[in-house]
C-alpha cells in the first residue's frame, strides 16, 4: 500500500489556519512514512488563542441551543462522507488497526448526533416559589471558554466527547491534542467549520503539553479544563486549576481486573479478557491488565488464554486481517518492556508473548502474579495482562479493589447473584459482567473513582453536559 503524502497540521485560530511545520508524526507501523507534520505552539498562539475564543463566546452563547445543536449534525455528516479516509488518518497516526479506527470515527460521528440531539434537551426546572404571583425556575448556562486537553489513545473519539457537550451547551473552546496523534483532531475541525461553526467557538493550539498545556491551564480566562491522561499530568493540572477556582474534570489511568468465577466457560473468559487486554494494543484506560481466577479454573483460563495471546499477533493496522496494531510508539515500546523485565524479575512466570520486532509487541501473559507486584499494581499501557489465583469471589473482591484506580471491572460468571455482588461491591465506575472491560456505549455516563477520575463530573450520556453548563436561578415577579 502507498503512503499519501503527510498532512499539513496547522493552529486553529479565530477561524484562520496558522503555524509552519516544526515536528513531524511518523506511521508506528512504517517508520519511513511521514503521516504529519505539526507546528509547535507556544504561550503567543495560546495567548490568541484565548482572545479568539473570548471574542466568539457572546455571539455563540446567544445562538439557541437547537441551531447549535444543527451544526453538530451537519458536521457528523460531512465526516460520515469521509469516514474511510478519516480511519485511515487515524490508523497511520496511532497505529490501531483499520477495523478499530473505523469504529472509533464511527463513535465520533454518532457523538455528535447524539449532542446535537442534546440541544433540544438541555433544560432547568420549574419550581413552586414561596411568594405569591411569582415565577421560579433554573436554566444551565454555559461556563465561558473551556480548554480541553486529550490524550493520544483515541484521536478522534476522546476530543469528540469533550468539543461536542462543551459546543452545544453553548461555550467556546481551546482544543490541546496530544502531540502523537494531531490529524484526526484536524478532520474533526474541518468538518465542524464546513458545517458552520462561526470563527473562534473552536480553537486548536498543537505543541507540547508543558508548554501549551501549562498556558492554557494557568489562563484566568480558561473558565474549565477538561482533561483526559494521566494521573502525573492530572494531578498537577488539578493543582493549577483549582487554586484559580478554575472548574476542572481529570479522567485518568485504569489497573483494570477481570475477575474469572469456577463455572465460567474458559475458553469464553480467555476470549472476554484477550479482547479486553489485546484490543487497541492494551492502550485504553478500561483495558484489561488483571485477571483473578479462582483455582478450579485457573490453569484451564490461563492455557486458553496463551491461545489466544498467540493469536493477536501484532502487524500494520492498515493491513487486511491484522487483529492487533504496533505500540504507539517507542517511548510506550520501553515502558511495555520494562515491565515484562519487572514482571520476571519479581518472579511471575511469562507464559508467552513479550517478544518484539521494531514497534509490533506480541501479547503477554503472566501467571504466578502477587498482589503486592508492580505489575499487578502499576498501570502499563501496553498488550500485557498478569493473572493472580484466588480461592474464593470474596478473595477475588477484595484483590479487584485493591488498587489505587478504580475505572472499570469485570466478571465473567453464570452465577447471577456472584455477578451482582461483584456489581454492588466493585470499587469502580463501569461494571462489566460477562463482557470485556473496554468498550463503553456513548449514552451512558462513563468515568472512574479513586484515582482515575476527579469523581466530580461523568463524561458522556446527556449528564456529560453539567460539566460545561451552572445553574442559574430566576425569581419571577408579576
Ligand atoms: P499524558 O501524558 O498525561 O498526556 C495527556 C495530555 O496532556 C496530552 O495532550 C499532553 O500533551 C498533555 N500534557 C502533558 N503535560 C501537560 C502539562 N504539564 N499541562 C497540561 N497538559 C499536559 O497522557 P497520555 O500518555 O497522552 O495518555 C495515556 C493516559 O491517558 C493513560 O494513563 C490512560 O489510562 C489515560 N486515559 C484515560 C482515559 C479515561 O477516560 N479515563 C481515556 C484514555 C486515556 P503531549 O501529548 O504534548 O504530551
Amino acid at each position: 500500500m502507498s503512503a499519501s503524502a503527510p498532512v499539513r497540521v496547522q493552529h486553529l485560530i479565530g477561524g484562520e489556519w496558522t503555524g509552519s511545520p516544526a515536528g513531524e508524526r511518523r506511521n508506528p507501523a512504517r517508520g519511513d512514512e511521514i503521516v504529519a507534520e505539526i507546528p509547535s505552539g507556544g504561550p503567543s498562539d495560546v495567548d490568541a488563542a484565548l482572545q479568539a475564543a473570548q471574542e466568539a463566546f457572546p455571539g455563540w452563547r446567544r445562538t439557541p441551543a437547537p441551531a447549535r445543536g444543527a451544526i453538530l449534525m451537519r458536521a457528523a455528516e460531512l465526516l460520515a462522507a469521509r469516514r474511510d479516509e478519516a480511519a485511515r488518518d487515524l490508523c497511520a497516526e496511532e497505529g490501531k488497526t483499520l477495523t478499530e479506527a473505523t469504529g472509533e470515527v464511527q463513535r465520533a460521528i454518532d457523538i455528535l448526533r447524539f449532542f446535537a440531539g442534546e440541544g433540544w434537551r438541555i433544560a432547568g426546572e420549574s419550581l413552586p416559589a414561596s411568594l405569591p404571583s411569582t415565577h421560579l425556575y433554573t436554566v444551565k448556562e454555559p461556563l465561558g471558554v473551556v480548554a480541553l486537553i486529550t490524550p493520544w489513545n483515541f484521536p478522534i473519539a476522546i476530543p469528540t466527547w469533550k468539543l461536542a457537550p462543551a459546543l452545544v451547551s453553548g461555550n467556546t473552546v481551546v482544543m490541546k491534542p496530544a502531540t502523537l496523534v494531531p490529524v484526526s483532531v484536524q478532520n474533526l475541525a474541518l468538518a465542524l467549520l464546513e458545517a458552520g461553526l462561526p470563527p473562534g467557538v473552536l480553537n486548536i493550539v498543537h505543541g507540547r503539553g508543558s508548554v501549551v498545556g501549562d498556558a492554557l491551564v494557568n489562563d484566568p480566562r480558561v473558565a474549565a479544563i477538561s482533561f483526559t491522561g494521566s494521573v502525573q499530568t492530572g494531578l498537577g493540572i488539578h493543582a493549577a486549576g483549582s487554586a484559580r477556582l478554575a472548574r476542572v474534570q481529570l479522567e485518568m489511568g485504569g489497573k483494570n481486573a477481570l475477575v474469572v468465577l469456577d463455572d465460567a466457560d474458559p475458553e469464553f473468559a480467555a476470549s472476554v479478557a484477550a479482547q479486553g487486554g489485546f484490543g487497541l494494543t492494551g492502550q485504553a484506560c478500561t483495558a484489561t491488565s488483571r485477571v483473578i481466577a479462582t483455582r478450579g479454573v485457573h490453569d484451564r483460563f490461563v492455557e486458553a488464554l496463551a491461545r489466544e495471546a498467540e493469536a493477536w499477533r501484532p502487524g500494520d493496522g492498515q493491513a487486511a486481517g491484522t487483529r492487533m496494531g504496533p505500540v504507539v510508539d517507542r517511548s510506550q515500546l520501553e515502558t511495555d518492556l520494562s515491565y515484562i523485565d519487572v514482571g520476571k524479575q519479581e518472579g511471575a512466570e511469562l507464559v508467552t508473548g513479550g517478544d518484539c520486532d521494531d514497534l509490533f509487541l506480541c501479547p503477554a501473559v503472566f501467571t504466578g502474579v502477587k498482589p503486592a507486584m508492580r505489575i499487578a499494581r502499576e498501570e502499563i499501557f501496553g498488550p500485557v495482562i498478569g493473572v493472580l489465583a484466588v480461592d474464593s469471589l470474596d478473595e477475588a473482591i477484595v484483590l479487584a479493589n485493591d488498587s489505587e484506580f478504580g475505572l472499570s471491572g469485570g466478571i465473567v460468571t453464570n452465577d447471577m447473584r456472584a455477578a451482582m455482588r461483584y456489581a454492588d461491591e466493585a470499587e469502580v465506575g463501569v461494571v462489566k459482567i460477562n463482557r470485556a472491560t473496554t468498550g463503553v456505549d456513548l449514552n451512558a455516563p462513563f468515568g472512574g473513582v479513586k484515582s482515575s477520575s476527579s469523581g466530580t463530573y461523568r463524561e458522556q450520556g446527556n449528564v456529560a453536559v453539567d460539566f460545561y453548563t451552572r445553574l442559574k436561578t430566576v425569581y419571577l415577579g408579576t
